[in-house]
């Protein structure tokens, strides 16, 4: 490629149409906007001790990162005298190509395609093994901030996805990164359990809630091969979500009905599965139309990857639904609700002991 100088740029553009200059400055507007976003000030912000949660510090002098040209801040907790960086437990935390990061969560949520690993990695000029370790950085953030805001009535139902384990049973990379390495002539409990759920074809459950102004969250429930819900697991999961007053919406599902009727501020109503395939409804508001179309258009983005593994399909519904809230929300928005997770980095660490937990649920 040739080399940009100032000089030969404006002698380009200036023999450009006046439509494709339009395009010309739109990219530029969009890039400097990027690029003149800090990351590490908005990671700053509302900063706890890593160690004991305090929010008191004082600045602890500087150090030299060898990837970073500036020097950078180190803080001091006054609580536990620990010291950290401002970017402590959130996504940017041993991060070393820093300033490719807003431009990652940019093409991650910009495209209403999901953007594969080879694509982006491509886009900009990283490793492929760093573009999937990001992606599953910036998705382990975002699980705290900016809950479904629901509204008087929400749609609720179970989803289903096939249990899933992509490449050789439990001998993903995964596993041997994070140093939970098999040996090869030993099958451990966990391989075991794995290979007998994709065999017996177990389903992966997830509690779908969505408001009637489309956004809508996922929370996973459990894995199991047979039966409905039991109504203790709807319990387990639901009893964290604030339902007063609401109007829930859901199928007659036993399991439920009978939950529901110990929530004595819900108002609860139920349609017929089958009335709504007829089209003959009582009342033109109680359906869950909302939840049955997103599911479609979720399996069509799903696609794409052809089968996604269990132990990374929360992950992938938060993508799913922040690539679709990004239409609504501005890029500075997300960033901020992405750097204010302050769980996020030990969340990334233990994607795998979150997956094998919920297996044994
Ligand atoms: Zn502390």
């Amino acid at each position: 490629m040739e080399t940009i100088t100032t000089e030969n740029l404006i002698n380009k553009f200036s023999i450009l149409k006046s439509y494709q200059q339009k395009k010309v400055v739109e990219y530029l507007n969009n890039f400097s906007a990027l690029n003149l976003i800090d990351a590490d000030l908005i990671a700053g912000q509302n900063m706890i001790c890593r160690k004991c949660g305090s929010s008191n510090f004082v600045k602890n002098g500087t150090h030299q990162m060898k990837y970073n040209l500036e020097k950078t801040q180190r803080f001091q907790c006054k609580t536990c005298k620990c010291t950290q960086y401002c970017d402590a437990n959130t996504v940017l935390y041993n991060l070393k190509i820093k300033d490719k990061w807003i431009d990652f969560v940019y093409i991650m949520l910009a495209n209403k395609e999901p953007m594969d690993n080879k694509s982006i990695s491509e886009i900009l000029e990283i490793s492929e093994r760093t573009a999937f370790r990001w992606r599953h950085k910036f998705l382990s953030s975002l699980n705290k901030i900016n809950p479904l805001s629901t509204q008087e009535e929400i749609e609720v139902d179970e989803v289903y996805f096939r249990f899933n384990v992509k490449g050789r049973i439990g001998k993903e990379k995964f596993d041997e990164y994070y140093g939970y390495q098999h040996p090869d002539n030993i099958e451990s409990e966990l391989r075991k359990k794995e290979r007998f759920m994709k065999e017996e074809k177990y389903q992966t459950i997830f509690l779908c809630r969505h408001n009637r102004t489309d956004d809508f969250e996922f929370s996973p429930i459990k894995i199991q091969n047979k039966g409905i819900v039991a109504e203790s697991d709807l319990q387990r999961v639901m009893k964290d979500f604030d339902l007063t007053e609401k109007t829930i919406i859901t199928d007659k599902e036993p399991s439920m009905i009978s939950y529901m009727k110990t929530l004595e501020t819900v108002n609860h109503l139920t349609f017929r599965s089958s009335d709504i395939k007829k089209g003959i409804l009582d009342d033109k508001n109680v359906h869950n139309n909302n939840i049955n179309s997103m599911m479609a258009s979720i399996r069509q983005w799903f696609k794409k990857f052809r089968g996604v593994s269990t132990k990374y399909l929360e992950n992938y519904l938060k993508w799913f639904r922040y690539s679709n809230l990004f239409k609504l929300l501005k890029l500075r928005e997300m960033l901020e609700y992405s750097l204010l997770d302050k769980e996020s980095y030990p969340r990334f660490k233990n994607l795998f002991k979150i997956y094998k937990e919920f297996i044994y649920i």
